[in-house]
């Protein structure tokens, strides 16, 4: 890659940044397309980001994802929001098209396709396990709710987040049943476990440094597939207990591959090259669990 005078500029803002894999994933993929494209990471300050997205349009970069803590401020710096990104109430990709700026979240599209290409998994009709009622889980439930899932199933370890979360998402989607969970009710969630056909880790349970989920796995029925948002570690306490069991499940790698797929593809308007993409992240992510 050779950057030159006429090269458009891609990034992400954040804060802390330095971990991030998004280089890598979109870098690899201009250079598989020949574009004339380069993506960098900027630490953006919390205070500073104002500052920042106005710099945006200044500099002329064409686009940039957005991840903590920015993700729910940018929501009022920018001129046009997409409507899942509105429903979640957080932005984590930005065009800018000739000085007007458009959020969108590719998270909710990120997730719906790693459970689609993961396991064959569609929403449609389907009872869902959500573990977790941050800005992850809101990502999650705008995609099941708008692919049609019959249920939803919150569950959380702060309660009160839970009610809220299927409270809101009941008044925008009537149609489908939300009920919320406390973690602690093993009770319930044993009862409710035993017939859902997915459960999504969308909580930060079992990254490094977390407690695990102890979920009863099982008692979910055969063919129930497990998805952890979580990719640090890359095998979580979740789902090692998934394939002791031998159920389907996969770590949320595919999701941050797929968010980024999106997040391109909106850039650039053009196919993404995914197997580059996949290769780019895999590789970094074997270097850092080596380290
Ligand atoms: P967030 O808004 O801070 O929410 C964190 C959630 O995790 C809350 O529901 C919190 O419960 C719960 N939680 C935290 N520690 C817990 C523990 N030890 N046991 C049980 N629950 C716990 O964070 P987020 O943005 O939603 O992110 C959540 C996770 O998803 C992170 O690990 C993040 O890396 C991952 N993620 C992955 C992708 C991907 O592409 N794969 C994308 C986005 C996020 P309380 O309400 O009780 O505090």
């Amino acid at each position: 890659m050779i950057v030159k005078a006429t090269t458009r500029l891609y990034g992400i803002f954040g804060h802390p940044v330095e971990h991030s894999l998004s280089p890598y994933m979109h870098n690899s993929a201009f250079v598989k397309l020949g574009l004339d494209c380069v993506y960098v990471a900027f630490d953006i300050k919390p205070g500073k980001l104002g500052d920042a997205v106005r710099g945006l349009k200044a500099l002329n970069v064409h686009g940039i994802n957005i991840t903590i803590p920015h993700k729910e401020t940018i929501l009022n710096l920018l001129d046009e929001i997409d409507n899942d990104a509105m429903l979640v109430g957080a932005v984590n990709t930005v065009i800018n098209k000739d000085g007007r700026l458009t959020g969108y979240n590719t998270d909710v599209g990120g997730f719906l396709r790693a459970v689609k290409e993961d396991f064959g998994l569609l929403p449609d009709g389907k009872k869902i396990f959500v573990v977790g009622a941050g800005g992850a889980a809101r990502a999650v439930v705008v995609g099941l709710a708008t692919n049609r899932a019959a249920e939803v199933v919150i569950v959380n370890r702060t309660r009160s987040k839970a009610d809220a979360l299927a409270q809101e998402f009941k008044n925008h989607f009537p149609k489908i049943t939300f009920k919320s969970l406390s973690l602690r009710d093993s009770r319930a969630i044993s009862t409710e476990i035993s017939n859902t056909e997915l459960v999504i880790n969308c909580s930060s349970a079992g990254m490094k440094g977390e407690n695990p989920l102890n979920l009863p796995l099982g008692l979910l029925p055969k063919g129930a597939c497990i998805y952890d948002l979580v990719y640090e570690p890359s095998v979580t306490p979740l789902i090692k207990d998934a394939r002791d069991l031998r159920l389907n499940s996969n770590s949320g790698i595919s999701m941050l591959l797929y968010q980024g797929v999106e997040a391109f593809e909106i850039w650039t308007g053009k196919k993404a090259p995914v197997e580059e993409m996949k290769k780019a992240l895999t590789v970094k992510k074997f270097l850092d669990d080596v380290e």
